[in-house]
């Protein structure tokens, strides 16, 4: 990429920031509706607490030019330039990817990018025109990145590296790593992890993983016994109302024009409509989108089954997050005061 397009790029995220942080003071009331794109349904990787791949009806699929610039239009009308392309899949896996977001680097976008990174070799370039570059990983050598993850180390940990070395003096924004936590994984693994990936990345968040079969298309809402919980940190019924953001202001573009209410409805059981059917605001104001809502604001969401939004770690489960938070942290600060000396 030239240096010519690179100052351009900075010049315009820097427009783009500003412009967000506008729109937020200005508070314009289409700007209310979060919408998210899925640029694809194929992933290559298989990590456990993904509920795509224990469904029989995933649509392993990518988005046509048709979708991407009907999806496009529906963001410029709800003078939106903000756009999240990974809400489900892998979206470096997207064979056209290099171009959509040329296009929308033309079209003054600001883009999000998560990725679990296996295919960054492929888009080292393209990844310097984005705002947001996230990293999604767990596991810290072959073995533990196979079995959380099915990926291949030598791979990932390569193309982080390197991406690490291209970009310095290239991007604004800072490099982030998301790790979700097994009760498997030990402290010492934990620390490993951030040994590992620290030294290329600026930021690394936590959490833990969701278990996938608290998900909405079990219709009932049988808590899942303590002892059947598999290696995830357990999750006990919320109590009181139950209540979700997603159902009530979110809206999900799918690779074939369907838009979801979340990005969990892996099943599209809730799906509201299609962009090339109806008008998008049609959609998210439509009978569908109302009966969910209305779901919610009487107490009974039965349409979201058993998904894991009505379900809460334990205080002992957090407790043991602020404790391997504590050790990212401190293992992540050493790893950078190294690499600066
Ligand atoms: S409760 Fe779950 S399935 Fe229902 S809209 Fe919210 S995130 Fe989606």
């Amino acid at each position: 990429m030239d240096n010519l397009t690179l100052l351009k790029d900075r010049l315009d995220s820097k427009i783009s920031a500003a412009y967000r942080r506008a729109e937020t003071l200005i508070n314009r009331p289409r700007n209310d509706i979060a919408v998210t794109a899925s640029l694809t349904r194929v992933c290559n990787a298989r990590c456990p607490m993904c509920p795509m791949h224990n469904m029989e009806n995933n649509q392993w699929q990518h988005m046509d030019d048709k979708t991407f610039h009907r999806m496009v239009e529906i963001f410029k009308q709800l003078h939106n330039r903000y756009l999240a392309l990974h809400s489900m899949g892998e979206c470096l896996a997207h064979p056209d990817l290099k171009r959509y977001i040329d296009i929308l680097r033309d079209n003054h976008f600001w883009i999000r990018v998560s990725t679990n990174a296996s295919l960054l070799h492929r888009h080292m370039d393209t990844m310097l025109r984005v705002q947001y570059l996230r990293y999604s990983i767990e596991g810290w050598d072959e073995a533990s990145l196979k079995k959380y993850r099915n990926l291949k180390f030598d791979q990932v940990y390569d193309n982080i590296k390197e991406f690490w070395h291209f970009s310095r003096g290239k991007v604004s924004y800072p490099i982030r790593l998301a790790v979700s936590f097994y009760p498997s994984m030990t402290e010492d693994n934990i620390r490993e992890f951030t040994e590992v990936w620290g030294p290329y990345v600026d930021q690394i968040s936590v959490s833990m993983a969701y278990n996938p079969q608290l998900n909405h298309t079990q219709r009932f809402r049988a808590p899942i016994p303590k002892d059947k919980f598999g290696d995830y940190y357990y999750m006990e019924p919320k109590q009181g109302p139950l209540t979700c953001g997603y159902a009530m202001g979110y809206a999900d573009i799918q690779p074939n024009g369907d838009v979801l209410p979340c990005c969990d409805d892996y099943a599209g059981q809730l799906t509201l409509g299609n962009i090339h059917e109806e008008d998008f605001m049609a959609i998210f104001n439509g009978e569908r989108a109302r009966n969910l809502r209305a779901e919610f604001e009487q107490g009974n969401p039965v349409s979201c089954g058993n998904c894991h939004t009505f379900y809460d770690f334990t205080d002992e489960a957090k407790q043991h997050l602020e404790v391997l938070r504590g050790i990212v942290v401190s293992t992540h600060d050493k790893v950078r005061r190294n690499r600066a000396a």
